[in-house]
């Protein structure tokens, strides 16, 4: 019995230990004091004692002391450490250097303050933000004309490229000291995302000088006389920007470009001065065919020395006019047949002034860091704006359109089939609009987040994929057929463009989430890769302490919160409908942070090479971020009831997705027995999540099909045309309204139909039949016929007249074509 006792004790006092992840100091005195316990009650023997005491002391001085641990244990961990690290290039490690870590930091340390997302203020737009979004994009939105534009012009007409430039759309992150708008993330964010609902090529073409861009790196990094020469050109649309990396040779190892520029002496504006003469061939350039000024990256060398000595720089970026001699471009790519601008550019031995360079000649060589810096701003807004935006589309239309439309007598949202198609329209739409805001937040803290802004990328992107495929479902032939009256297809064109750029999709989620996760937010990885790089074991030695300690009450918590139903993880809500999420999802902050801890352990290195399993952990990464970002939102709003469902799918299918994402990780460990080991630590009564409930999903769908509510809240961003009756989505919008009206009444003539009490071959017929027997009164039977004439207009699609297709080449071009001639150089 007091054996029984005495093992509980240890077993016990371990654990709590561990879970408090208490010192090394407590467990050594602990440790001692439990053997002289042990002692003191009988159960060990004198000579046991001296047995365990000659263990134990040593083991507690090799631990305790400094100078003991390196030279037995950490010196040799050092060298293992040394061995498996992987070589890492200088761009890779500008790559893992650049940006910060925020939100997802605290999701990959296991245990996060809740109270700390509470409180991150969640932007709001300013009175001048939102006027500029109620006035200047509201117009801009109804110029557009979404199948004239992306069919009939393949390009933007030309009183919408001006009415761009006019009203500074190009300028939303230039400074208002040199005449731009200077906009939050959120407000940028909030500008794409409602462009895009009604046209996405005018969204991309917005988009681009807003994001990753010249604006963006004069801004950071330009010298003043660049930007006092360029922003206010720029801000006021004198100057269209593009940049150039990507080429034929290098997309996502843009890294390695071979374009090249040589510093020499050349001739410039009549004199002579220090610059470089540049090769480069690049494609896929947004913005080219129209860009009066290209940033451009290309390798510096200075094989003579004439920067100083010999040398070679590495990738540097400059700004060059459009115009300048040598430079080939105004040639067209089609992406997906798309009306946006994108193209190559090229030129050979084109000469440059050094002064070009983006920070001036000092900044030779940094292109790459100002790149990566720069890159995780604009991709926390860009695409996941995109993706939103496509989502909300998707759920605001297949909502109307699914109680439009009736096969079999009923509307067809009310079909269990399609309700599963919409239940992920709506629950994808709460997630990426709970994912837009909290993520472009992050930007207006002054935080340039790399591995959210990846997170967000790649997800946002993929449900905006996933969305657009259920909505051209659930509208069967009517979102295939072109022509003024569709209003999905060109999203469903976009998918793939989203999906490539801005960092493809493949490789943001096997190689950047976790591979950037992981030493970026791990609080112990990076440093101890730092001091083994530098050869610095007394930092290496600390480091270890602590990331034992770390992983122990990781590994511990993980145990414990899975034993016991995470019962008493941490939750800022006490009870309620969300609290036992937010457990959830501390539980399995907790797994990540170990089982990453384990694989990086074991698999050192070859984890990188190991894509498919740290893209495992990068989804369970993701997943607790967008579940997070989920309940952000519905706090943030007053926990609304009607938008529960919403929420609960959201969080099902997030922590369904994180177990089966673990649950592959486990089967495909390299060691089994290992992978067997951490299942059991991970989910010690079996995998407790599953995908969310019908009952859920058809609360959504319905919810989808009602105006006003959550589909006001969640999607009221964007642009409508609402009372516009002739507009293809504001039509739409119109016979929902009516039919929400009508629909008893409408019910209750399909009934008399049905039954056969009223007859006639068409709708008039039988209306005038119900009217004449006194089933319907005058007043609504018009209401019905004013319905019906609106509804066939609905289900309607278009038929044109074979000239109408012309090939993109005999298309009228607005005629927006680049200006060269007023563009000068700093
Ligand atoms: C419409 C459009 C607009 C663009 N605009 C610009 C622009 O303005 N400026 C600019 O410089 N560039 C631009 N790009 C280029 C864009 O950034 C690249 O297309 C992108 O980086 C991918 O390069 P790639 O197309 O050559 O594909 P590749 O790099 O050849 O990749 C092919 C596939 O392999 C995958 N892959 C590659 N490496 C790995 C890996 N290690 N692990 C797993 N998977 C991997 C990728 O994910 C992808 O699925 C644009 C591209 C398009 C299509």
């Amino acid at each position: 019995m007091m054996l029984a006792i005495a093992m509980a004790v240890a077993v016990l006092g371990g654990v709590y230990l561990a879970y408090q992840g208490a010192p090394l100091v407590i467990w050594t005195l602990a440790v001692f004091l439990y053997a002289l316990g042990l002692w003191g009650g009988g159960l060990l023997p004198d000579g046991g004692m001296l047995l365990t005491l000659a263990v134990l002391t040593p083991l507690a001085l090799v631990l305790n002391l400094p100078m003991l641990r390196r030279r037995l244990l950490s010196r040799r961990l050092f060298t293992v450490f040394k061995r498996s690290l992987p070589p890492m290039s200088a761009t890779e490690r500008e790559a893992l250097e650049a940006g910060d870590t925020w939100w997802e930091g605290e999701l990959f340390k296991g245990n996060p303050d809740w109270q700390r997302l509470r409180s991150i203020p969640v932007t709001r737009l300013t009175e001048e933000e939102q006027a500029f979004l109620d006035h200047q994009v509201a117009h801009l939105c109804r110029m557009l004309d979404n199948d004239r534009i992306e069919r009939e012009q393949g390009d933007l007409p030309a009183e919408v490229w001006e009415y761009i430039r006019k009203e500074r759309f190009f300028s939303l992150i230039i400074p208002k000291a040199y005449g731009g708008r200077e906009f939050s993330s959120y407000a940028q964010s909030c500008v794409v995302t409602r462009i895009a609902t009604r046209n996405i090529s005018t969204a991309v073409t917005v988009m681009v000088p807003n994001s990753l861009g010249p604006g963006e790196l004069i801004l950071h990094y330009g010298t003043q006389a660049q930007k006092d020469y360029w922003l206010p050109r720029l801000a006021d649309g004198r100057e269209i920007p593009c940049f150039a990396l990507t080429g034929p040779d290098v997309g996502s190892d843009a890294a390695s470009m071979p374009d090249f520029g040589v510093v020499c002496r050349g001739m410039h504006e009549g004199r002579e001065v220090l610059g470089a003469r540049v090769s480069f061939s690049k494609r896929y350039i947004t913005l080219a065919p129209v860009a009066t000024v290209v940033g451009l990256a290309f390798r510096l060398h200075d094989p003579e020395g004439l920067l100083g000595a010999p040398r070679e720089y590495g990738i540097t970026c400059a700004l060059v006019p459009a115009a300048h001699p040598g430079i080939r471009i105004g040639d067209r790519h089609l992406p997906m047949g798309l009306a946006f601008m994108n193209g190559p550019v090229e030129g050979r031995d084109v000469f440059i002034p050094l002064e070009w360079i983006i920070g001036g000649p000092e900044m030779a060589g940094k292109g790459w860091r100002m790149l990566m810096e720069c890159l995780s701003v604009g991709r926390a807004i860009s695409l996941p704006a995109l993706g939103t935006a496509a989502g909300h589309m998707s759920f605001r239309m297949t909502g109307a359109y699914a109680r439009i439309r009736r096969q079999f007598r009923l509307p067809i949202g009310r079909f269990e089939g399609v309700q599963e198609a919409m239940a992920r329209i709506g629950g994808y739409a709460y997630r990426m609009e709970a994912a837009r805001r909290l993520t472009a937040t992050a930007g207006d803290l002054g935080i340039k987040p790399s591995v959210i802004s990846a997170i967000a990328k790649y997800h946002m992107t993929e449900m905006m994929r996933r969305s657009i495929n259920d909505a051209m479902d659930v509208h069967g032939g009517r979102g295939i057929i072109f022509g003024p009256r569709n209003y999905l297809g060109y999203s469903y064109q976009a998918i793939p463009v989203g999906i490539t750029v801005e960092g493809a999709n493949i490789l943001t989620r096997n190689l950047m989430i976790f591979g950037q996760g992981a030493v970026r937010c791990h609080p112990f990885v990076f440093q101890e890769m730092e001091a083994v790089r530098n050869d610095d074991l007394a930092a290496f030695d600390r480091l270890l302490l602590g990331h034992m300690g770390y992983s122990i009450n990781r590994g511990t918590r993980a145990l414990v919160l899975g034993l016991t139903g995470s019962r008493w993880a941490q939750t800022p809500v006490r009870s309620g409908p969300t609290a036992d999420y937010y457990r959830q999802l501390t539980r399995m902050s907790a797994a990540l942070a170990f089982v990453s801890d384990v694989a990086m352990g074991v698999l050192g290195g070859e984890l990188k090479r190991k894509e498919r399993l740290s893209a495992r952990l990068g989804d369970v990464l993701s997943h607790l971020y967008l579940g997070s970002a989920v309940l952000k939102f519905h706090e943030d709003a007053g926990r609304p009831e009607a938008e529960l469902p919403f929420v609960r799918w959201a969080l099902d299918d997030s922590l369904n997705q994180i177990g089966l994402a673990f649950d592959e990780f486990f089967r495909n460990f390299p060691s089994p027995l290992l992978g067997a080991a951490l299942r059991a630590l991970v989910f010690p009564l079996g995998r407790p999540y599953h995908p969310p409930r019908d009952k859920d999903g058809q609360s959504i769908a319905q919810a989808m099909m009602q105006t006003g509510g959550v589909r006001d809240r969640l999607t009221g961003i964007g642009f409508w045309a609402e009372d516009d009756g002739e507009d293809a989505v504001g039509r739409m919008e119109v016979a929902l309204r009516m039919l929400e009206q009508v629909e008893p009444l409408y019910d209750r003539f399909q009934k008399l139909v049905a039954r056969g009490e009223v007859e006639g071959l068409t709708f008039g017929e039988r209306l005038a039949q119900a009217r004449e027997r006194g089933l319907l009164d005058e007043e609504e039977a018009e209401r019905l016929q004013v319905y019906e004439d609106l509804r066939y207009e609905c289900v309607l699609t278009d038929a044109l007249p074979p000239e109408a297709l012309a090939p993109i080449g005999a298309r009228a071009s607005s005629g927006r074509r680049r200006e060269r001639a007023d563009s000068a150089a700093v």
